[in-house]
This record gives structure tokens, sequence and C-alpha cells, in this order.
């Protein structure tokens, strides 16, 4: 269809071209191009036009062979380029870029227009591997993070992208157990009141268990389960049991505490987010007043109207809402208006130096009143010092967290925690 040699046929070239690298000093580069969103266009358009497509790059990507050169169809949608005769590194980004540019034109077939960009990823021989093997290897390593990284750009293979697959394989791998295992463990961290002095609650914060039974704090695996999609298992695993442990702190008489729990965006998509809370309130027979469901700004980034449409329906099992680290992202306080949230958590960042710092006073005490005047709770986060919770609360804040008052705790440490409680509560107040 295309008409392009094949694997085989650049393999046999790359082969002629390292033995000739070995006689003199020659370079090569070795650029893996692979369409992004190609699939879209076969699935929608179908598959002769797609067909027409795949042609008509194959027909760009010769408009740039010169002597010497190899323009191959790997398979799919996934193509090759050998530019011999390097000169120097520049010459192999200058030829990536231009293969990006001519693939990202769109194709008009039909009368139909068909638009595919380009991820490409180059190695470098002898820099980036001795033989065919190890160059395609890391060419596709290359190709792999330009796509992740958004696609139609091109990428350099690397030493340390290799090391960053296998450790990103890894730990998925980890995740994957740890999630079939039901192994996070979750820690929880009390809030007071400031008028009052006592714990009102506490927020659940996950950490996985590494085999040497050592933890990991959520930087080092909630990115990646971002990435990867297992953040939805993850979080419904934490939303269960911190719904259980809630239920059973309850049953065994502690007084009524509110459990909070982060929500990660990627719940929000599949709009399955309230039947879900509802069903595991159920499960675990918590009443609903006693779970918070605590998200970010980003959350009301995107299709803030499905966003909307099921916090509505989570206020209204008798959940309450809040916006965690408020301040950092960028809702419009109008949509914050729209929204059935109950309370707002100030970012630690405008509580470490709120002491001194006269701008994060002004966020601290402009933040408050926002949230008073829409019938809203204050939270401040990251409490650490009695200067700042004395700060805090002159500032109008309803409550604190942070470790002044106590630092995130396994299950039976919080228990100790709420027994000596009325003393702790003594030493928050002054
Ligand atoms: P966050 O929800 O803002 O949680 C507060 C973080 O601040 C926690 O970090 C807590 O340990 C830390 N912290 C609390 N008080 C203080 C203090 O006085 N000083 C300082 N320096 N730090 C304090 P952690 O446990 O490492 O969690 C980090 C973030 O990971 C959380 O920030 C939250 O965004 C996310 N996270 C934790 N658990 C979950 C979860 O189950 N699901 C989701 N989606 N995200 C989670
Ligand atoms: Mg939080
Ligand atoms: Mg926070």
């Amino acid at each position: 269809m295309t008409s392009l040699p094949n694997r085989i046929f650049l393999s046999e070239r790359m082969r002629q071209e390292i033995a000739r690298a070995r006689r003199g000093d020659r370079r090569f580069a070795l650029h893996m191009i692979d369409l992004d969103g190609f699939k879209g266009v076969n699935d929608v358009m179908g598959h002769s036009i797609g067909d027409h497509l795949l042609a008509a790059v194959a027909a760009r990507l010769l408009t740039i062979k010169r002597y010497g050169y190899v323009v191959a169809r790997l398979g799919g949608d996934e193509f090759a380029v050998l530019q011999t005769n390097l000169s120097d590194n520049e010459a192999a980004a200058g030829l990536a870029i231009e293969i990006c540019a001519l693939l990202r034109a769109p194709v008009v077939l039909d009368g139909k227009r068909a638009t595919v960009t380009a991820s490409v990823g180059t190695a470098i021989h002898p820099a980036d591997g001795a033989n065919n093997e190890d160059l395609l290897r890391h060419a596709d390593c290359a190709m792999y993070k330009a796509k992740g990284d958004g696609g139609d750009r091109h990428q350099f293979y690397a030493a340390d992208m290799n090391l960053r697959a296998q450790q990103a394989a890894a730990l998925d791998a980890a995740l994957r157990l740890a999630i079939e295992r039901d192994e996070f463990v979750l820690h929880y961290q009390p809030q007071i009141r400031l008028d009052s002095g006592e714990t009102i609650g506490m927020e659940a914060l996950v950490r996985g268990r590494k085999p040497d039974g050592s933890l990991v704090s959520p930087p080092g695996f909630l990115p990646r389960a971002e990435e990867n999609g297992l953040i939805l298992a993850i979080s419904e695993l934490v939303l269960r049991n911190a719904c259980q442990q809630a239920a059973a702190w309850r049953r065994a008489g502690l007084p009524v505490l509110r459990m909070s729990v982060n929500l990660s965006p990627n719940q929000f998509r599949g709009q399955t987010l309230p039947l879900r809370v509802a069903q595991i309130l159920n499960e675990t027979k918590l009443d609903p007043r006693l779970l918070e469901l605590e998200l970010t700004e980003n959350v009301l980034m995107h299709d803030i109207d499905q966003v909307i449409v099921q916090l509505q329906q989570l206020s209204d099992l008798g959940v309450t809402i809040s916006i965690d680290d408020f301040g950092t992202g960028f809702s419009s306080l109008s949509y914050v208006k729209r929204l059935p949230v109950d309370r707002l958590k100030i970012d630690q960042s405008f509580i470490r130096d709120v002491v001194s710092d006269t701008s994060d006073r002004a966020i601290v005490a402009a933040i408050v009143t926002l949230a008073h005047s829409l019938r809203m709770e204050v939270v401040a986060e990251g409490v650490e010092t009695i200067e700042q919770l004395e700060y805090v609360r002159g500032a109008g804040c309803d409550a604190v967290q942070g470790y002044y008052c106590g630092r995130p705790m396994a299950a039976a440490q919080f228990e100790d925690f709420i027994a000596r409680d009325r003393h702790v509560a003594a030493t928050a107040i002054g």
C-alpha cells in the first residue's frame, strides 16, 4: 500500500551502517515515527480513509529522503527513517522537527480532512546503541516519551529514559499487586475546632506499603497512579476503608467525628462517583453526615457542569464537601459560589509564613471573608506552631489541621490521641 521497504530491509541497512561506522568515524540517526490518534481516524472515518492517510504519510516522508537514507514502514502506523552521514546531533534534531511539521499538515481525502500528528523518537549510533536491537529499542523508548508528553514532538533517547521506564513499570506492577491485596494503609490527621478545642474529625491520608514494611508517601506513587489510571482503584479502596474505619469508631463509642477523604479529578470523569459513594456508605453503614469529600480546584477546570451535577448529588446524600489546597488553583470565585461546598481548606503555603508575611495575611483574611459570606467554614492546613494557630484563630478560621495539633497517625495511635484529646485540646487552645 505504501510501497516502502519493511523492517527487514531497514535492519539490513542498519547493519551495513554499523559496519561502516566501525571502519571510520561515522554516525547515523534512527528516527522512529508513530502517528498520534491514527486509531481514531480509522475508527471514525473508516479504514479506506485510514489507508489513504498512511499512503499520504509515506509520500511525505519520501520527500525528506537523501542519498543513503532509508524510509521504512515497520507496520501499522509506525515508520522509521535512517539518517546516514550524520554531521552532528543538531542535524538529527532538524530532520525530526521537519518530520513532525510535514506530518502535521492535514490530508484532504474524498473531501474529508484528516489530521494526525506524529511522535518521533531518535537514537544515534554509536552513542545510544552499538547494535540494531539496542538502537531500535532506544528509539522506541524515546518515541513513547514524546507520545507521553502529548505527541506532535520529537525526543532524543537519554540514558536515564530506560531506567525511568523500568522504574515506572516496576511501580505499576507494585501498585497492581497492592490493589489486589488491599495493601494500602491509611493514616489519620485530626482536625480541631478553634472555638472549643475539640477534635471534630480527621483526614484519611493514604500510604503505600513496601515489601519491607516501610511506608511510601503519596507523592511517591499517586502521580503515577493518576497517569496509568490505577488511581480509580486506589481511591475506591481508600474510600471504603476510611468509611469502614469511621463506622467502626462510631460503633466503638468514639466521639462523633467526621472522616475526610481526598478525591482525584479522575473520579469525576465517569459520572458514577455519587452512586459509588452511596453504595459504599450503604455497605459500611456510615452516616453520610460523617463523611467529607475533599476536592482540589483543578477538578473544577474541566467540564464544570458535569462536576456541579455530581457534587449536588453527593451533597444531597448528606455528604460534606470541601475544597482542598484552596488558593493554589485557578478556580473562579463565581464557580465557588455555584458549588454546594461546605468548607474551604486554606493551603499550607499561605499558613507557613502567615505570622510574618503581610501578603499571606491578606490572603487568609480574604479567604475567611469570602467563605463566611458564602456560609462556608474555613480550615487552616499545615499549622505547625502556636503562633500560627493563634494567628489563624484571630483571623476567624473555624478549624485547624497540622502538625501542631497532631501528625497523620496510624489507626491505633489515633485512638490513643482521641483518648488524650481533652488534654491536647487544652494545650491547643492555650
Ligand atoms: P492534602 O490533602 O493537602 O493533605 C495534607 C498533607 O499535608 C498531608 O501530606 C499531611 O501529612 C501534610 N501535613 C499536614 N499537616 C502538616 C503540617 O503541619 N506541616 C507540614 N509540613 N505538612 C503537613 P501527605 O499525607 O503526604 O499527603 C499529600 C497529598 O497527597 C495530600 O495533600 C493529598 O492531596 C494527597 N492524598 C493523600 N491521600 C490521598 C488519597 O487517599 N486520595 C487522593 N486522591 N489523594 C490523596
Ligand atoms: Mg486533603
Ligand atoms: Mg490540602
